[in-house]
């Protein structure tokens, strides 16, 4: 790896962190990946009718992220 790849690799790692932590945009991903979702069941993109959120799970949590440089 030389050290451009690794600089792409960091600003490609921070760009989603920054996104995960705005997290309003993103939409539900569909797969194979959904078997093993503990989601699933409240989930509108695989359930016609999906169990509401329990209200303990509703508060919004802030995520907090760290990356070693
Ligand atoms: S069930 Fe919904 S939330 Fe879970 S992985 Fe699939 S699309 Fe994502």
């Amino acid at each position: 790896m030389t050290q451009a790849h690794q600089e792409q690799v960091q600003q490609l790692i921070l760009g989603l962190a920054l996104r995960l932590r705005n997290d309003s945009e993103w939409e539900p991903s569909t797969g194979e990946h959904c078997k093993r979702c503990t989601y699933q069941k409240h989930c509108g993109a695989v359930c016609d009718q999906p169990e509401p959120l329990p209200e303990s799970k509703r508060k919004f949590k802030l995520v907090q992220l760290a990356l070693a440089v």
